[in-house]
């Protein structure tokens, strides 16, 4: 399901992205950039955002909420600067939440140092009890302080901005996808498995780089491409420099970019989101057919899948479920009653479209199940006769420890309960989850080159305590997957 701004978190217990982030050079003021560009990347995080801009001397405005609410026209006007770049976020709830928004920007010997981070450091508590030794002081809880004093440290050490660049990220393990802004200059990196995107357009004799590709598109800007495996690129007005970090001959682009988090336009390394997610559906449909009347998809992620499924099928895409887009974001109690009312606020069926009809059912993931089986049950009370439930991604049984806010192993259903189960728990007539290897057809990248850790316990960076990924025929992830879909015993699913 969706996570626009506007609806509520705590109804939606998907997991949550943490972060996007933008970087822009040019001749002149950038900031009306900046600002439009991190408005396009809110559904990348609506808990904070932040900009900072060079203007002879740095500044900077970070603050809780949605882009719009965080910015006056005021501020915006006070943030004039040639260079800039800037940050949203998705964080958990705790005192310290404004401390952790972003950009986080420190001053250094060399100078004034400002960071926007997308990823996620495996290693942070190491380098901070390091860094606490030799003296640095920390402000706040964050991974991403861990790499701005990592790298001030390294200038500290080199007295080359260049040099430290291209050294500290030796020291760093995980997913990192930075914007980087030092006195003028705004520099972008991507970890050298490319775990979470980054992409470089140009537009109005400004260079910007971005979490994702659909910024350029709203702005006017032309996509030049994505940065590469452990690029690192030094935006000029009229141009970028680049370099590469050592990287190995594979990526571990993140799947969960393209089944759930980005935009359908976005395209990520090569492969529209659109695309991958319709063809999810087309394979969904030949994984688990179904005799039924129509599709239903879960506005508004459901809805590339369920036209691939259609494509596939013959069946029609009806739009059986209306979403209010304009629920405000609340801070009440995540309890499970809170949830399911959240739910119901957010979705309301058309009755006529749904009244005696054998559906197709498809979302995009299923983490605790709470809101597919309030959504089973709100088409079940408007007169669905069958609901047949199509998944398209394999079970989520395992945390994100790469920038994907799910971080334990009981928040998932599939941990709990076989599919049979599940479909049971839900109340479904059948459940199909998309199969691993249909997965990785539909994302048109070798399976080498995408991280499934959350799917199948192996991760592509070593993570204390986890596997470390190994090659294995994909079938031994996929005991619930594949193959028949999981069918009630009291109904007939023909
Ligand atoms: S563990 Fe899952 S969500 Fe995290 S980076 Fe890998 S594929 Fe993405």
């Amino acid at each position: 399901m969706a996570r626009d701004p506007g609806t509520s978190d705590y109804s939606d217990p998907r997991p949550k992205e943490k972060c996007g982030i933008i970087g822009c050079t040019g001749t002149s003021p950038v900031t009306s950039d900046l600002y439009y560009g991190l408005r396009i990347l809110q559904h990348r995080g609506q808990e904070s955002a932040g900009l900072a801009v060079f203007d002879g001397g740095l500044k900077a405005k970070r603050g809780m909420g949605l882009v719009h609410e965080v910015f006056t026209k005021e501020d915006l006007l006070g943030l004039r600067g040639n260079s800039g770049i800037g940050h949203v976020r998705y964080s958990t709830t705790g005192s310290s939440v404004l401390d952790n928004a972003q950009p986080i920007v420190v001053n250094t010997s060399y100078g004034e140092i400002a960071l926007a981070h997308n990823g996620d450091i495996a290693n942070a508590n190491e380098i901070r009890e390091e860094l606490s030794k030799k003296g640095w002081a920390f402000m706040t809880t964050s991974d991403s302080e861990v790499i701005v004093r990592l790298l001030a440290n390294e200038i500290a050490n080199t007295g080359d901005v260049k040099r430290a660049l291209r050294e500290f990220t030796n020291r760093l393990v995980g997913a990192y996808s930075l914007a980087l802004m030092i006195n003028d200059t705004v520099y972008a990196i991507r970890d050298p498995l490319a775990i979470r995107p980054l992409c470089v357009g140009e537009g109005n004799g400004r260079m910007m780089i971005s979490s994702e590709s659909v910024v350029f598109d709203a702005l006017g800007f032309k996509f030049i491409r994505d940065l590469k495996p452990g690029e690192i690129v030094e935006l000029r007005a009229d141009g970028f420099e680049s370099t590469r970090l050592p990287h190995p001959n594979h990526t571990a682009h993140c799947m969960f970019e393209w089944v759930y988090f980005a935009r359908p336009d976005s395209v990520l390394d090569d492969r529209l989101v659109y695309d991958a997610r319709v063809k999810i559906g087309e394979q969904l449909a030949r994984e688990y057919p179904i005799t039924a009347d129509i599709i239903v998809p879960v506005p508004e992620s459901g809805r590339a899948q369920a036209q691939g499924y259609a494509q596939a099928s013959g069946l029609p895409v009806v739009e059986g479920l209306i979403k209010n887009r304009y629920i405000e974001r609340t801070f009440i109690m995540p309890d499970q009653q809170e949830r399911e009312i959240g739910v119901m606020l957010k979705l309301n069926p058309i009755r006529s479209a749904v009244k005696n009809k054998r559906i197709v059912l498809i979302d995009d993931s299923i983490v605790r199940g709470t809101t597919i089986r309030k959504i089973v049950q709100i088409l079940r009370l408007a007169g669905a006769r069958e609901i047949h439930v199509r998944i398209g991604c394999p079970p989520i049984r395992f945390p994100c420890y790469l920038g994907i806010d799910m971080k334990t192993r009981n928040q998932f259903i599939a941990n709990e309960k076989t599919v049979p189960e599940i479909a049971d728990f839900i109340n479904a007539d059948s459940l199909g989850y998309l199969s691993l290897r249909g997965l990785i057809s539909a994302l048109k990248h070798s399976r080498d080159d995408v991280c499934l850790g959350c799917l199948t316990g192996e991760y592509p960076v070593p993570i204390p305590g986890e596997k470390l990924r190994r090659e294995k025929p994909l079938e031994m992830f996929a005991e619930s997957a594949g193959g028949s879909p999981s069918r009630k015993k009291t109904k007939t699913a023909a």
